[in-house]
């Protein structure tokens, strides 16, 4: 008989883990409170990061902290109160992100982004979603000489580590790629050459999902209010009624806090929040690639529905209404950077990545509940890393020797 399995969450996490699933053979049911593709996984960047071999680290040195203490940056902002709630682990994250401690978890999270655009092309295949998909790279934009310097050096040293592709680009050969982009102020950028982007975040997670429905499985939409163990497996308590499986794949995303703590297991994630809004573009200007204005800290993503704008990182909680300055204040040097035209939607998107302290995502069986799996905390690179975790995880839970060494991954790292 066929394995029956629950996967809760349709992000683009759980929603390649259903695919791979369905395709070993399991009976899947892929379960979200809403359509898949609608929420962190919808709002994001749109960048398949071949080269984020390195997981983002707590700012450490003193300047960098002097600079965000005012709570009035661009890449970084904070509310006083999310820092208390989240103390814990963003103490663990601030003590991981030593030099050394950081570089000691490089060659594991490398160890999935090495795949990623391999393994979202399986899914890209199957869905025939290439129309979505634009493999020609994006642009890391400098102002500051140093940072420039900083990050063509690390270029070429991922370069020979990880297969990572890149081109410099000085203000000449910049402009030669965007000519819109206004003023003097980006002195040059790195172009990543193997990453892809995305037009529609959001499209391809359903293009994937449709996948996952042809090839057999069953995407239904119910928010989950209570799970259970019972004596063959698991049982999920919905608003619309009550699903039964021998087995059951958690990928709630930011959300997976609260499941954890019901199930009594204490892992440091929390959330970092980002923000995003589409603009027109002025009298016929373009913006041809995907472009990071790294010194100030945002990203321009030419999307179907506009350019989408995306805010860095603002340290609050899940559940805390919206702050727009941040965006307002990107948005702000943006117009300076290129001629934006009006904001195309009523308000902006705010959603949230799924940060765990040690910088890693947590992939595996949950150590003390027979039956049950857990995906979650991909950070800033989950829409890059669901369709690798698809695989992984449908290995090691249809007992086939895991592409990638999982060790690093599992929840017992952590005392629970
Ligand atoms: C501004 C911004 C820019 C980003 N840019 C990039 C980028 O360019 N590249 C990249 O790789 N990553 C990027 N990320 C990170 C990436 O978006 C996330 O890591 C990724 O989307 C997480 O996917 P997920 O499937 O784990 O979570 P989600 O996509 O959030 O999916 C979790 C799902 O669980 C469901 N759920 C939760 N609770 C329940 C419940 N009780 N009942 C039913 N359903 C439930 C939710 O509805 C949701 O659909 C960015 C993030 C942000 C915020």
């Amino acid at each position: 008989m066929t394995r029956e399995t629950l996967v809760l969450g349709a992000g683009m996490v759980g929603t390649s883990i259903a695919y791979h699933l369905a395709r070993r053979g399991r009976s899947v049911t892929l379960l979200d409170r809403r359509r898949p593709g609608e929420e962190t996984s919808y709002g994001n960047a749109g960048i398949i990061q071949r080269e984020a071999v390195k997981p983002y680290p707590f700012p450490r040195d003193l300047a960098t902290l002097l600079r965000v203490l005012p709570n009035r940056q661009i890449d970084i902002r904070y509310r006083p109160r999310a820092l208390l709630a989240a103390a814990g682990p963003l103490l663990q994250y601030w003590r991981q992100s030593t030099p050394a401690r950081h570089a000691a978890v490089v060659p594991a999270y490398a160890s999935l982004t090495v795949r990623c655009t391999e393994e979202h092309q399986a899914l890209i295949a199957a869905a025939g979603a290439e129309s979505l998909v634009c493999k020609q790279g994006w642009l890391d934009g400098f102002r500051e000489q140093a940072s420039l310097d900083a990050q063509v050096a690390n270029a070429e040293a991922i370069g020979e580590a990880y297969g990572v592709t890149h081109e410099a680009l000085d203000a000449a050969a910049l402009k030669a790629h965007e000519p819109h982009l206004r003023g003097d102020a980006m002195l040059g950028a790195v172009h990543w050459t193997n990453g892809w982007t995305v037009r529609d975040p959001g499209a391809l997670v359903k293009a994937y999902a449709a996948a996952f429905e042809a090839a057999g499985g069953r995407v239904e939409r119910a928010e989950a209010k209570r799970l259970e163990q019972t004596a063959r497996g698991w049982r999920l308590h919905t608003a619309a009624g009550v699903h039964e499986a021998e087995e059951l794949v958690l990928a709630t995303g930011p959300w997976s806090s609260r499941w954890l703590a019901e199930l009594g297991y204490r892992v440091p994630l929390f959330p970092k929040r980002g923000y995003h809004m589409h603009y027109a573009m002025q009298d016929g200007a373009r913006l041809n690639h995907w472009l990071r204005d790294a010194d100030a800290g945002y990203l321009l993503a030419p999307m179907q529905a506009g350019v989408r704008l995306t805010t860095g990182a603002e340290l609050n909680t899940l559940e805390a209404p919206p702050r727009h300055a941040q965006l307002d204040a990107a948005e702000r040097v943006a117009r300076e950077l290129l001629p934006l035209g009006e904001r195309r939607d009523a308000e902006p998107w705010m959603g949230s990545r799924p940060c765990v302290a040690d910088m890693l995502p947590v992939i595996g069986s949950a150590p003390r509940h027979a039956g049950l799996w857990l995906a979650f905390g991909h950070g800033h690179q989950g829409f890059t890393l669901g369709p690798v975790t698809g695989r992984v995880l449908a290995e090691q839970m249809c007992g086939e020797p895991p592409a990638v060494d999982m060790s690093p991954f599992r929840l017992t790292r952590f005392a629970l």
